[in-house]
């Protein structure tokens, strides 16, 4: 066990490495931040930050020698990175659970071969791939199969003409051609898994996009408990089948009342925000966890809730750009309000979340839309 007042590296520095250095000083760990963005979130609070590219083998080295355990928050972090790191000190995820997370063609292969649940797709290394493509598969999603995030690199194609087009656009990166599935709506399994084997799922929320970007998470999911169930069995058994240790995020589509994987996440996810106020132990203090060594805390969800993600749209009133009036949010008793200290908004940018919590499940959505609606997020 690693134990406080030890140092913990985060490779990467958004909100998500944030909340990280937050319940690891609530722990009292110190943490040290590496990312090339000067105004990192996460190294706004840490201890120290190493602003350098990830590939820095000198800074990696200090790093590694300050660092008594590393993670990650940032799915783009090189494998081989990783790699390097756990030469010197325990890395958690491994650089190869990371490795498949962070690449379509490797993510969509592993579920194929492991008998995962998944939707029709096909690998696109080149046009002729694209000409040989089923018809079955239109209408897709083409999707680049590295450095997506938050619907980027993406587009709707119809039929092979404009898949070939897309393809072009994405000037010829490999890609996963997707086959686009009627949804009767989407889900999201967040877990802990530590070293010995021990997996804690947090309980299933329902997930709504707009725009490919995660709008609001309700939890519990208006869902049947057998469907939550398979949900949270499929992500234990994906974690296990990775050798994943720490918090990891699985995305799935319910598409004809079928089950299906769209992703998985090598982190915490956005659609597990709302344990940091709903549940026993969060997402984060159990990423502290199982990279320490330390028992898994309890998963419970202690109160329902909705979780609403507010982008950067909202600082903008027409093309003015001013703080919006938090006081409408603050208002509300029940509701907790997280910003993440960036910078600058830009449209579509991730800038906080608010999670209402009570109760009642009903109530909590009723009270979360009109939050929502009155801190002036449009639909
Ligand atoms: P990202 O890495 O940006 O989260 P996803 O592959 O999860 O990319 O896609 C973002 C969202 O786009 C999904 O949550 C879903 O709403 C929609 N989407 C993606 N793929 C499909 C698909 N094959 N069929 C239907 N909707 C999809
Ligand atoms: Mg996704």
């Amino acid at each position: 066990m690693i134990l406080p007042p030890a140092t913990l590296g985060m490779l990467g520095g958004g909100q998500l490495g944030r909340f990280f250095v937050a319940a690891a000083h609530e722990l009292g760990y110190q943490v040290w931040v590496l990312d090339p963005d000067k105004n990192s979130p996460a190294a706004q609070i840490a201890e120290r930050h190493f602003c350098v590219a990830y590939d820095d083998y000198a800074a990696l080295d200090e790093f590694a020698a300050g660092c008594a355990a590393i993670t990650t928050e940032f799915e783009n972090v090189p494998a081989g990175t990783l790699d390097y790191l756990a030469k010197f000190v325990p890395v958690r995820p491994h650089a190869g659970a990371v490795a498949i997370c962070q690449h379509r063609v490797s993510e969509k292969s592993f579920l194929r071969d492991n008998g995962f649940p998944h939707g029709p797709f096909l690998t696109v290394n080149n046009e002729n791939d694209l000409k040989a493509a089923p018809a079955s598969l239109f209408p897709a999603i083409l999707k680049v199969a590295r450095f997506g995030y938050d619907g980027k690199g993406q587009a709707t194609v119809n039929n092979v003409e404009e898949a070939l087009l897309a393809f072009g656009h994405f000037k010829g990166e490999q890609c996963v051609l997707e086959q686009r599935l009627p949804l009767d709506y989407e889900v999201s399994v967040v877990l802990a898994r530590d070293e010995n084997g021990r997996v804690a799922c947090f309980p299933t929320g329902e997930n709504q996009h707009t725009r490919g970007i995660l709008d609001v998470s309700i939890v519990p999911a208006r869902a049947s408990g057998c469907v939550m169930s398979d949900a949270e069995d499929i992500a234990a058994r994906i974690a296990e089948k990775l050798g994943y240790i720490g918090t990891m995020g699985v995305e799935f589509f319910v598409s004809r009342g079928q089950l299906l994987v769209n992703e998985m996440a090598p982190r915490p996810h956005n659609s597990g925000h709302y344990t940091l106020d709903a549940c026993v132990t969060d997402q984060f203090e159990q990423q502290v966890r199982a990279l320490c060594g330390l028992p898994l805390g309890e998963a419970r969800a202690h109160s329902a809730s909705v979780m609403v993600n507010l982008l950067g749209d909202l600082w903008y009133d027409g093309d003015t750009y001013r703080e919006p009036d938090w006081a409408k949010l603050h208002a509300l008793p029940n509701l907790k309000l997280h910003l993440y200290g960036k910078r600058h908004a830009r449209p579509g940018r991730k800038m906080g979340h608010f999670t209402v919590i009570g109760n009642d499940p009903v109530q909590v959505q009723q009270a979360a839309l009109a939050a929502r609606a009155a801190i002036g997020i449009k639909d």
